[in-house]
C-alpha cells in the first residue's frame, strides 16, 4: 500500500529533490500539489500525473480535507510560513511532514505540536541527515564505541547566498527566514552534534559576524560561531556562513576520528575515519541520493504502523528554542545562556 501525498511550496527544493523523490518511493505516491502559482502548478501536475483536481491553492487548500486520496502533507514553503499550513493541514485531518527549521519561533512549533495532538496525528520535521547512509554509518560506529569515547565534536557548513536566485531572496528577508545561515544551515550542525554527542547542551555562547556594506547580510546575519557545553562536561564548536562552501562534521573519538565531509550534501557524502595508523574511507551500500525516499518513506510507514518518527516535532521544537538562545546569545556578546533540559532557556 502507498499513503498519498501533496506538496505545498513548489520551489527549488520542492522541485528538485522530493517531487522527484516521491516518484521513486514504496510507501508513498504524489497526489496532490497546493501552489500560490496555477501555471506552475498546473505544469506540474501534468508532468507527474496529479489530477487536476487535486491541485490547491492557498486559499483552496482547507478544501484538501475532502479529498481522500491526500493522507500527508508535505510543507515546503519559507521558514515562517510553515505554522500557518502545517495548521491547517491538521485541521483537514492530515498528518504532516514540514521542513527544516520547523519554524522560526517556539511559539509557532508549540502551536504546530498543539495541532498534532488535537487532531491525533503524526508530524514529522524533514531532518533527511537521520536517513543518509554515511551520516548513519557515524551515528553507529559512535553508539558502538568504534571511536573510543567521543570526547568533542565540531561541525561547520557553510554555503553561499545567491541573491539572483528567488530561493535566496526570502532568505535575506528576517521576517520571513527567522534568521541568517545559522537558522538554515547551521541547524544541521546543531542538530547532527546533539544526535551524535546523544545529549542536549546545557550552556551555551555564540557570536554572529557579517561582512560590511553587503547588502545581503542588511538583516540576517552572514557567519555564526558557537560554543556548545553538555551535561557530560563535553563541549562542541559550530559554524555556520553564507559565503563559503564546505559542510563538515568531525567527531573526535579517544581511538579514532570521524569525518563526514561533506556531511550534508544532497549527493555523495563521505565518511573518513583516521587513527594513529591511518585514514580509511568508508563505504555504505547506498548512496546519499536515497536519503529523500528513505526520509519520505519514514513517516508512511510511522503512520500505516502507527510507531514513532525519528525526528517529531518535538525535536524540531527543541532546535527552533536552541536557535534563539543562539541568537540571544550572540546579540548579548558571547555570554553564557543557561538552558533547561528542553533547550528553553533557564530561569
Ligand atoms: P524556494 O523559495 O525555492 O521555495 C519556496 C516556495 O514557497 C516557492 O515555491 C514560493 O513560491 C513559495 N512561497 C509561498 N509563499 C511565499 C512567500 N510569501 N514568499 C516567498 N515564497 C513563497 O525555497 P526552498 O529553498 O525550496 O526552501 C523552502 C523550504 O525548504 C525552507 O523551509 C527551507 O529551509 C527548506 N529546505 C530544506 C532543504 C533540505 O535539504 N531539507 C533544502 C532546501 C530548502
Amino acid at each position: 500500500r502507498r499513503l498519498g501525498w501533496a506538496v505545498a511550496g513548489l520551489g527549488h527544493f520542492a522541485t528538485s529533490y522530493q517531487i522527484p523523490a516521491l516518484g521513486r518511493t514504496r510507501y508513498s505516491e504524489l497526489k496532490g500539489l497546493v501552489s500560490g502559482n496555477p501555471e506552475k502548478a498546473a505544469e506540474i501536475a501534468r508532468r507527474t500525473g496529479v489530477d487536476q483536481g487535486s491541485v490547491y491553492s492557498y486559499e483552496t487548500f482547507d478544501q484538501i480535507a475532502d479529498n481522500p486520496e491526500i493522507d500527508v502533507v508535505y510543507v515546503i514553503t519559507p521558514n515562517s510560513l510553515h505554522r500557518d499550513l502545517v495548521v491547517r493541514a491538521f485541521e483537514a485531518g492530515k498528518h504532516v511532514m514540514v521542513e527544516k527549521p520547523m519554524a522560526t519561533t517556539p511559539e509557532d512549533c508549540e502551536a504546530m505540536i498543539a495541532a498534532r495532538d488535537a487532531a491525533g496525528k503524526k508530524l514529522m520535521v524533514a531532518y533527511r541527515a537521520h536517513f543518509e547512509p554515511v551520516n548513519l554509518m557515524a551515528a553507529t560506529m559512535i553508539r558502538e564505541g568504534q571511536l573510543g569515547d567521543l570526547t568533542f565534536m565540531s561541525s561547520d557548513h557553510h554555503r553561499p547566498l545567491d541573491p539572483s536566485t528567488p530561493k535566496d531572496q526570502w532568505r535575506m528577508r528576517r521576517e520571513l527566514s527567522g534568521g541568517g545561515s545559522f537558522i538554515d544551515i547551521g541547524i544541521y550542525a546543531l542538530n547532527g552534534t546533539i544526535w551524535f554527542m546523544d545529549e542536549v547542551p546545557s550552556a551555551l555562547s555564540a557570536r554572529t559576524w557579517s561582512p560590511e556594506g553587503d547588502e545581503r547580510f542588511a538583516e540576517v546575519e552572514a557567519v555564526c560561531t558557537v560554543q556548545l557545553r553538555f551535561p557530560s562536561g563535553r563541549l562542541a564548536t559550530l559554524s555556520s556562513g553564507y559565503i563559503a562552501d564546505k559542510k563538515r562534521i568531525d567527531a573526535w573519538g579517544s581511538q579514532a576520528v570521524a569525518v563526514l565531509d561533506p556531511a550534508t550534501e544532497y549527493m555523495g557524502n563521505q565518511l573518513r575515519v583516521s587513527t594513529s595508523e591511518g585514514t580509511e574511507d568508508r563505504q555504505s551500500e547506498f548512496g546519499s541520493q536515497e536519503q529523500f525516499t528513505r526520509e519520505i518513506d519514514h513517516l508512511s510507514q510511522a503512520i500505516m504502523n502507527d510507531t514513532d518518527v525519528l525526528t517529531p516535532g518535538e525535536m524540531g521544537l527543541r532546535d527552533v528554542r536552541l536557535i534563539q538562545a543562539i541568537y540571544q546569545a550572540a546579540a548579548e556578546t558571547g555570554r553564557w545562556i543557561e538552558l533547561n533540559a528542553d533547550g528553553s532557556v533557564a530561569g
